[in-house]
């Protein structure tokens, strides 16, 4: 947690006031963004389990459409508290958002999240921009979690081994494994309180990161093979770009949500300081994946493609053909500031 912010601690204050305030048989709404990955279902999968600790009897927790959780979080503790976003409550009495950097990235709940007399938002993004009538967004933590963890803590819930395994899913997800920039003491001191309360480091890594279906390691090899390197893109930096198609998905047998983990192997990339991957979301549509190792700001490069993210690890949603979408991301590369080293 970034404890200098002042804002963000007077923030954490009036949400816990609040929550502990609502009546314990209100209607809850918990909702996290599109596509949910481990930070967002596990950020509000543990909350939602604290709060149910904490008293409340009608918890829902909700996503966008493609209403599906990704193979490999489905063994989370607290998937019951989970509805259609279809079926969730269209008038909740207290709504709580997580791990979105904006309004747009909770799709069809947005209705029913904006109907709360309160709107808790819980974000870590450097490009939110601003909703919710509580706002608790920490640029410096490492995962939506840890602001989850300290507002659960201020209300005095006790964390149980399954909103543990959530939260331990949620930073080591969002941290890749405790090897990005933001795996700060605090970081690894939380992760360790999660472990002494029952998280299993060892299960949770086999079954979220060391885990898939056979044809998805030769749809990596063929999407790897395909791979592009320029030197010269982002002014020098080097940029390495891959895509799938739909069309490779249904030669594989496998669900979109499999291409996440190509990122790692393609941004290792020595020559390259960009990385980009183009995965295939409807016809004519990409969610765009960029990551940078230090030197540029590919938040900036997301936000101006109408998406978001942090400063080395963003996305956004593009239009046309893959190949279209690579070469607005080269152009907006070439444009972008490098990232000054103070
Ligand atoms: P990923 O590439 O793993 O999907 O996302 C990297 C980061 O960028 C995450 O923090 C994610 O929330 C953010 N991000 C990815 N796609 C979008 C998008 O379309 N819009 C916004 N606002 N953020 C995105
Ligand atoms: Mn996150």
């Amino acid at each position: 947690m970034r404890y200098g912010s002042s804002t963000l601690d007077a923030e954490l204050f009036l949400a816990a006031e609040t929550i502990a305030a609502a009546p314990r048989d209100g209607t809850v709404l918990l909702a996290c963004h599109v596509n949910p990955d481990g930070d967002a279902l596990g950020s509000m999968l543990g909350f939602g389990l604290g709060l149910r600790r904490f008293g409340f009897t009608s918890v829902y927790a909700s996503f966008p459409e493609p209403f599906e959780v990704a193979e490999p979080f489905r063994f989370l503790p607290g998937l019951d508290l989970l509805v259609d976003p279809g079926k969730a409550p269209a008038r909740p009495d207290l709504a709580v958002s997580f791990d979105a950097a904006s309004p747009g990235r909770l799709g069809e709940l947005i209705g029913a999240l904006e109907s709360a007399p309160t709107w808790i938002m819980l974000d870590h993004h450097g490009s939110n921009t601003g909703f919710g009538s509580i706002r608790l967004v920490d640029p410096d933590a490492a995962a939506t979690a840890v602001v989850a963890a300290d507002l659960l803590a201020r209300l005095g819930v006790v964390v149980d081994r399954e909103i543990a395994t959530c939260f331990y899913v949620a930073i080591a997800t969002d941290t890749g494994s405790f090897k990005f920039d933001a795996t700060t003491s605090e970081v690894l001191a939380l992760a360790a309180r999660l472990v002494e309360a029952g998280a299993e480091p060892g299960d949770v890594a086999r079954r979220v990161f060391d885990t898939r279906p056979f044809a998805a390691i030769q749809l990596l090899a063929e999407v790897l093979n395909r791979a592009e390197l320029d030197p010269s893109a982002a002014d020098g930096r080097g940029l390495v770009s891959a895509y799938a198609t739909m069309a490779d998905l249904e030669r594989y047998g496998q669900p979109i949500h499999v291409l996440e983990s190509f990122m790692d192997v393609v941004r290792t990339a020595a020559e390259a300081d960009v990385a980009c991957l183009v995965k295939p979301v409807a016809p004519g549509q990409w969610a765009v994946s960029l990551r940078s190792k230090g030197g540029t700001d590919v938040a900036a490069v997301a936000v101006a493609l109408g998406g978001g993210g942090h400063r080395l690890a963003a996305g956004f949603t593009g239009y046309g053909e893959a190949a279209e979408v690579l070469g607005t991301v080269r152009d907006k590369l070439d444009r972008s500031e490098k990232i000054r080293v103070d």
